[in-house]
């Protein structure tokens, strides 16, 4: 059991309110109140604030007439108009019988410091006005937050607020320039990705125009261009193995056809309005033929959207990314490819199991254990002393693999290794030897994806396993 099972944070929903001339309240009249108060100005909110004992700011703040100000305790009747209140006296239990009141009346409440008498919570914030990023942890860690924000500030830059601005000002001429949404959105992502963006937050006013308009001038040209196919791999299934360029894709597609050995935390990468269509094979499942696949492809791309294919691991190993391109090509439209880290690779890192090794192996094969032409790979070769095999699409046969290795001069003690759910979370790994890896995987209830890895090689995973592992000890740490 996890150390934290049990505990939950809460699930809060972001909004941003419109709070201007709206009336706000806020209960108590110290340091808290004054910050508070600060941060609500901002919003052109019409504040009142209600305490006994005044901080002088608020004072010189009610002189000046930007909020109203009772110097008084708390009453009921103080609840009848806000649409918001903030509760910061520095008396517990008050706070919590006004936080009841409001919750009795329906306004939204927060009380500082105390979340549970919350109804909302106010983030941790980066303002570069109108850009506002919000922090939130869910209330499980006010200094992850603070931290979150503190790098997100470094990354945001100073001028973004003005940056915005300037686009909101383009929004309007452009949209006679460039009638089509699709056209619009993809010149502004080149825009915000492009020199033009690079001269702004560098203060390059005039830099930045020129840039925008050799970019209009374009996509003027190319709006009626066609579209284009992506072929990504997405890696065996740890998101962070992404590239950078396939997150890029994913961030950048109107369409995504993924496999469906791609997991969930893959797709949850790529651009929220992207359509998503997963047209893949799983073992037995109901799934699209190849040639199905390939014409949603062309049908998309001759629509004029980007769309990406994505497949688990490297596309142009063991995942027909070969024939996509080929009827791609066919059918005249662009295409471009993006490596991924393919399962062997994957696998092998996670599981400590080098796949070279200048004491036990000097090549490697990658072989598909289900060509569907009935055609065998040259086990002669592959049982080869020196040489690593890894099998795909093996679980169902391990067996039969282990007995044509030994057949073809493998030694019966040669190790082996089969790796489930490789570089997630609950991969799990199995080693033996080609005489008893048949009973020992059966034993062991593996379920897809999994990778059959043949080799000396396989013996350094005892010495070498790193990932889902207990820290080393310290006598093994020195020894
Ligand atoms: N193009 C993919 C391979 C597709 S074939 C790549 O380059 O990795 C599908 C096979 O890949 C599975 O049957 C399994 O053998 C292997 N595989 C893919 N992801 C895996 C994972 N996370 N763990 C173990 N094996 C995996």
């Amino acid at each position: 059991m996890q150390p934290w099972h049990g505990i939950v944070a809460v699930n809060y929903f972001p909004v941003f309110f419109d709070l201007a001339k709206q009336k706000v309240l806020v209960v108590g009249a110290g340091e808290v109140a004054l910050r508070k108060v600060t941060l609500l100005e901002r919003s052109g909110a019409s504040i009142t604030v209600v305490g006994a004992q005044i901080h002088p700011e608020l004072k010189a703040r009610a002189a000046a007439g930007t909020i109203k100000l009772h110097v008084r305790e708390f009453v009921p009747a103080d609840l009848d108009g806000p649409r918001l209140v903030i509760v910061a006296t520095s008396r517990r239990a008050i706070n919590r019988w006004i936080a009841k009141l409001c919750d009795s009346r329906a306004i939204p409440v927060n009380v500082v410091d105390d979340r549970e008498a919350s109804r909302f919570i106010v983030p941790a914030i980066i303002d570069r006005d109108p850009v506002l990023v919000a922090v939130s942890t869910g209330g499980a860690s006010p200094v992850l937050a603070r931290r979150l924000r503190e790098r997100l500030e470094a990354l945001i830059p100073a001028k973004i607020g003005d940056f915005a601005l300037w686009l909101q000002a383009l929004r309007r001429p452009l949209k006679s320039r460039l009638r089509d949404t699709d056209a619009r959105r993809r010149f502004f992502e080149q825009l915000i990705d492009g020199p033009a963006a690079a001269r702004f937050v560098a203060g390059d006013m005039q830099g930045a125009r020129r840039a925008a308009h050799q970019l209009l001038a374009a996509t003027t040209i190319a709006a009626s261009a066609r579209g284009e196919v992506t072929l990504v791999g997405a890696g065996p299934g740890d998101p962070e193995l992404l590239t950078l360029k396939a997150l890029r894709a994913l961030q950048d597609a109107d369409l995504i056809l993924h496999d469906r050995l791609v997991p969930e935390a893959v797709l949850d990468l790529a651009r929220r309005d992207a359509a998503r269509i997963c047209v893949g094979k799983a073992a037995g499942g109901a799934s699209c033929t190849q040639a199905e696949i390939n014409d949603l492809l062309i049908e998309h791309a001759l629509q004029g959207k980007r769309v990406v294919r994505l497949k688990g691991g490297d596309p142009f190993i063991f995942g027909r990314g070969g024939e996509e391109l080929e009827a791609l090509a066919r059918a005249g439209i662009n295409f471009s490819v993006v490596p991924g880290i393919t399962a062997a690779a994957g696998c092998a890192a996670y599981a400590g199991i080098p796949l070279t090794h200048r004491d036990y192996a000097h090549s490697v094969s990658f072989v598909t254990a289900h060509s569907g032409d009935g055609r065998e790979p040259d086990w002669r070769a592959l049982a080869t002393p020196g040489a690593t095999a890894v099998f795909y699409m093996g679980l169902a046969r391990v067996q039969q693999i282990a007995d044509k290795l030994m057949q073809h001069g493998a030694s019966p003690c040669l190790p082996a290794g089969i790796i489930a759910q490789g570089t997630l979370q609950n991969q799990r790994v199995i080693t033996a030897t080609l005489a008893t890896m048949g009973d020992v995987c059966s034993r062991a209830n593996l379920e897809s994806p999994a990778l059959l890895i043949v080799g000396e090689v396989v013996s350094l995973h005892a010495s070498l396993a790193w990932f889902n592992k207990e820290p080393l000890r310290e006598a093994a740490k020195s020894a």
